[in-house]
């Protein structure tokens, strides 16, 4: 599975000798020959690239070897893996080769270029959470995570200490009344040995979003014993038995999680819409978004997750650049002085420089509202006339 970090540290690179060269395949494990013929296609388009690219001999040669590695990596994945992509990156040139499976779709691709294509990786990792679940009811607790579309029991939560307070003996001497209190006093110290944990797990960073399932008023009370940075990303509950299958814990936490992220999807779009309407902080549309980023001023950008627009790029800093630069004006980098190149897909340089801006970025998908925002949108930390205005002042001081 791959990581946030290694996320990372493949946007950051950049190939210093030979070419980055990025591969995603969605895998049928039904039919593993339409993948073969697929992955056959996309290095037969690939070859065609590089031979236009006038590449160093020995650059050439080590793209090519590339090239065979990722078919011999798919002929030799086997039928019938639980996964349904991967992706690979690749760099010959400087002993760079990283294979990722992946329980997702992605739409397959071969990219040659001086960085790797992450995009689709990254959009993966921003919209999957690790999401904890906790399954409780008056004497046992279980606790399961889930990432990247896959369920996991931490069988440790169940055996620490929940529920292995000795029976006392005297119980059954005292009255019915006494007997009640008791039980509900147990179920309050069961719940909060479970709220203990719960935080303690998330203070690890072990998920970032919870689920509780139990009945009613237990999830109630559970939900108010939580610590308050925890209660804040409660996403949901469902009513579920705690001996419930796996694959069916999954299936209701996912839809638990879809209807969360499609609220805050629209929270977040909606917000933008009342930001522009009042001339405040946000803007819409590939070019005023791309201002933005020039400006430094992202915070949050919300693209259509299909979205796909040609620009220009900075080679030296990556700055995006919108593509109908009026021809009296130089295509050059205003930070750096470089000469912008053509790209097809500005937004992924757009979404890049977001990440280097430390904004969130969000994909969006099945929603009218992002259409009706022109499929990008920003959260920005400042307005142009902010800037005219400080400028003037500054004008005036001296
Ligand atoms: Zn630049």
């Amino acid at each position: 599975m791959v990581t946030r970090e290694e996320v990372r540290e493949l946007l950051n690179y950049v190939a210093q000798e030979g070419v980055a060269v990025s591969f995603y395949l969605n895998m049928d494990v039904h039919n593993k020959d339409i993948q073969d013929i697929e992955t056959k296609d996309l290095i037969k388009n690939a070859r065609k690239d590089l031979a236009s690219l006038n590449l160093d001999r020995t650059y050439l040669r080590a793209a090519k070897e590339n090239l065979n590695q990722i078919r011999k990596s798919v002929s030799s994945e086997n039928a019938g893996s639980k996964y349904t992509s991967m992706a690979i990156f690749a760099n010959s040139a400087e002993r760079f080769f990283r294979v990722y499976r992946l329980p997702i779709h992605v739409k397959s691709k071969l990219v040659i270029d001086n960085a790797f294509y992450v995009r689709p990786l990254h959009s993966l990792l921003e919209e999957h959470n690790r999401i904890g679940v906790v399954l409780v009811d008056s004497k046992h607790a279980r606790f399961f995570e889930i990432y990247i579309g896959e369920i996991h029991e931490d069988l440790e939560f169940s055996s620490a200490g929940i529920s292995t307070r000795k029976p006392l003996l005297e119980t059954f001497m005292k009255r019915e009344k006494k007997l009640a209190q008791k039980k509900e006093d147990e179920t309050r110290s069961h719940l909060s040995s479970v709220a203990d944990l719960l935080k303690a797990h998330f203070l690890m960073h072990h998920f970032d979003k919870l689920i509780i399932g139990a009945k009613k008023p237990l999830r109630d009370h559970l939900s108010r014993l939580l610590h308050p940075q925890l209660h804040e990303n409660l996403i949901g509950f469902c009513e579920i038995d705690i001996h419930t299958r796996e694959s069916e814990i999954l299936s209701r936490a996912l839809d638990i999680k879809r209807e969360f992220e499609l609220r805050e999807e629209n929270k977040l779009l909606r917000e933008i819409m009342n930001e522009i309407e009042r001339d405040g902080y946000a803007v819409k549309g590939l070019k005023r978004v791309i201002e933005a980023a020039q400006d430094h001023s992202l915070q949050e950008v919300a693209v259509a997750d299909e979205f796909s627009h040609a620009g220009l790029v900075c080679p030296g800093c990556g700055m995006p650049y919108f593509s109908e630069i009026p021809p009296e004006e130089k295509r050059i980098c205003v930070s750096c002085g470089e000469e912008l190149t053509e790209v097809a897909d500005v937004v992924y340089h757009i979404v890049e420089e977001a990440v280097r801006q430390n904004a969130m970025v969000r994909h969006i998908r099945g929603t009218n509202l992002i259409c009706s925002l022109e499929n990008i949108a920003a959260v920005i930390k400042f307005k142009n006339s902010e800037f005219e205005k400080i400028e003037e002042a500054a004008e005036t001081e001296s």
